[in-house]
């Protein structure tokens, strides 16, 4: 599509806002200006549904209502919190901002988009969401809902995460927020809006759009072959062998897990890689070599109690899980050995209140729910 002109941007910016006073959903983060208040909700709305973030979004606002109150916690009662959304590095890198902003002396919150950009884990959607909810700053966003009403709009027909589309989209974020004299903050969640309830993935609401008569992919009948279809993913499989391994009071061992891995700083259970083994037996020999040389301990290995399917970007891990017993005492705390990691013990019951991966959690749940 050629290049929009700033009246037809200003004529899709006036009918998406005038539909946006009158069928907008009333949710929590839309009756405040404050951009702490709106990046946490942002932080919780990616790849979480809405009506999952409410409840936790007013809990954590209870505990830290303010940048100060959150960059002064302990990072496991952050995770605790969020403990349920999925998704903890956005937990971590969250704190880490927090704390960033109050060391630099920028609280209440940094003032700009650009200032706002430097923040960790913060991406060019986050900063222009937050500089235009909250400052009313000229700038566009672009994000799941958004990134298929403006391909439909501008009927962009290669693969949405194609460069080419991404540029092409963000330029017509970015004209048509700065076209629009008025409010940003309310043009840009009139789009999302739209978007999210209207311009659905599948068999979109064009009856009832009020940007129908902008829309190219309606005017030429592909609105259900645009935006085009995601390239599929190329899945590995991966097999893990994970150790539950249990001391005389009835408690679990646990690490958590090195800012280099996945996961990282959430609980888990000792788990070791097999993929390349067929035979179980080998499998676990590997396991229970790799957990002595990490811990000093070869644990004796009893029989397999639960295993655990989940996927996590690309690939798609099984793991298997051992009931094992050690002999004598394991050092917990920060060890000092190979692995510098933190280890405890634990009952089903304070595993509860841990921050574990959610293969970790699934493994919890069923120790709590079958006391082996
Ligand atoms: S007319 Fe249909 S496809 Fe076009 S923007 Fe509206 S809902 Fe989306």
């Amino acid at each position: 599509m050629r290049k929009s002109q700033p009246t037809q941007l200003q004529a899709i910016a006036k009918d998406a806002v005038a539909w946006f006073a009158k069928y907008r959903r009333d949710l929590p983060w839309r009756n405040t200006r404050d951009p702490y208040r709106i990046w946490i909700s942002e932080c919780m709305l990616q790849q979480t549904q809405v009506a999952t973030v409410i409840p936790y979004y007013e809990r954590f606002l209870i505990r830290f209502p303010d940048i100060q109150s959150l960059a002064a916690a302990n990072l496991d009662e952050v995770y605790q919190l969020w403990a349920g959304l999925g998704y903890y590095r956005r937990a971590r890198q969250l704190h880490a901002a927090a704390r960033s902003v109050v060391e630099s002396g920028q609280s209440p919150f940094p003032l700009d988009r650009d200032a706002i950009a430097q923040l960790p884990g913060i991406g060019r959607y986050t900063a222009n969401a937050v500089a235009s909810f909250a400052y009313d700053q000229r700038c566009g966003i672009v994000e799941a809902n958004t990134q298929r009403l403006y391909a439909r709009l501008l009927r962009c027909k290669t693969p949405l995460s194609a460069s080419s589309s991404q540029k092409q989209l963000w330029d017509f974020a970015e004209a048509i927020a700065i076209a629009w004299p008025l409010a940003t903050g309310q043009l840009n969640q009139a789009l999302m809006e739209i978007g999210s309830q209207v311009c659905k993935p599948k068999s979109p609401s064009c009856d009832q759009c009020p940007l129908q008569k902008h829309c190219l992919a309606y005017q030429h009948s592909e609105t259900e072959t645009i935006p085009a279809p995601k390239l599929k993913k190329q899945i590995t499989e991966l097999q893990e062998v994970g150790l539950l391994v249990h001391d005389s009071k009835g408690r679990w061992l646990l690490r958590r897990r090195l800012n280099s891995e996945r996961w990282a700083g959430l609980w888990d259970f000792p788990r070791y890689d097999c993929t390349d083994i067929q035979n179980e037996g080998l499998a676990l020999d590997r396991a229970a070599d790799a957990f002595l040389k990490l811990y000093s301990k070869r644990p004796a290995i009893a029989q397999e109690c639960v295993s655990v399917k989940h996927s996590v970007t690309r690939y798609r891990i099984l793991l298997r899980c051992y009931l094992a017993q050690i002999d004598g005492k394991l050092t917990i705390g920060n060890t000092q050995g190979p692995s510098q990691e933190q280890l405890g013990w634990y009952t089903s019951e304070e595993l509860d209140q841990l921050a574990l991966s959610s293969s970790a959690r699934k493994v919890a749940d069923w120790l709590k729910k079958h006391q082996p």
